[in-house]
């Protein structure tokens, strides 16, 4: 039986690492994608190797079309046809209202949260129709419905975008065999936090979360993983919240 070949997005650190993980004890080779930061690729790369399945490190920008091209090049020539694509990769820049925002902050978090998935899911859909099918999983956020006021609301919209694109595509695609389902994770205990200028948020978040915590990224890893087996085969243009009830 051939391994599913999974690309991760963003899959160096936080929910992507978990992610990279996850699939390779469910049997997948993975292609791990990241910008920017070459030892958390490579740690995360030999904890999956170490589970005995083949991991390729990207280094690509997935805002960027020729990067998008040469790394799902890369992976089949690597890794075999690709069955599998999550969209991980994702930025908030830092928190703060609309208008104390810069500009180039803005653009940086469309280009990268919505432009990047649609650049990617572009590839991959190409891909996956010449072989007759696959599965996408995009992250979103539980944002994308609580807008997040004060907070970033450029990226609450970037990734409302991505649940308004997971819906469409689900349709355009399903024909060819092709799932699209989004996962739309609340607050969840990684580095992210702290880029944004807040590493204590998670902890804060607490008392907003009928669970009473913030989740961990291997939680977001087991829906991702759940959306790209065949355990979901009739589940297509869903975005499934895990966001401890917020
Ligand atoms: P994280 O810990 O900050 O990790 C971000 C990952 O994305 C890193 O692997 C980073 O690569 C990669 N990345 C960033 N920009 C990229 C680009 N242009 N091209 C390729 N890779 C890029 O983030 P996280 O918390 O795991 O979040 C992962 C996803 O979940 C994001 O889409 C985020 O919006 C979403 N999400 C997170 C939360 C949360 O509370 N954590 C909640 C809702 C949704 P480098 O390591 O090279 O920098």
């Amino acid at each position: 039986m051939t391994r599913p070949v999974t690309v991760v997005t963003g899959g160096s650190r936080g929910i992507g690492a978990a992610t990279c993980l996850r699939l390779a004890a469910d049997g997948h080779d993975v292609a791990l994608v990241y910008v920017s930061d070459d030892e958390s690729a490579e740690r995360t790369a030999a904890a999956v190797r170490a589970t005995g399945a083949r991991c390729l490190t990207v280094k690509a920008d997935t805002s960027d079309d020729i990067d998008v091209d040469r790394l799902f090049t890369t992976a089949a020539d690597a890794l075999g046809p690709l069955t599998g694509l999550v969209n991980n990769a994702g930025v908030t820049g830092r928190l703060g209202r609309l208008v104390d925002t810069d500009p180039a902050a803005l653009r940086r978090v469309v280009e990268v949260n919505f432009l990047g998935t649609l650049l990617c899911s572009r590839r991959a859909a190409q891909e996956m129709s010449e072989r007759g099918g696959g599965a996408i999983v995009n992250v979103s956020s539980a944002a994308a419905t609580l807008g997040s006021p004060g907070e970033y609301v450029h990226y609450a919209a970037s990734k409302a975008a991505v649940d308004a694109l997971t819906v469409g595509l689900a349709k355009e695609l399903g024909p060819e065999g092709i799932r699209v389902n989004a996962v739309a994770p609340g607050v969840i205990d990684t580095g992210i936090h702290a880029a944004m200028g807040d590493a204590d948020r998670p902890r804060r978040a607490a008392a907003t979360i009928p669970l009473g915590r913030a989740g961990r990224a291997e939680e977001i890893a087991a829906a991702i993983a759940w959306l790209l087996s065949p355990e979901s085969s009739y589940a297509t243009g869903a975005v499934l919240r895990v966001a401890g009830g917020r």
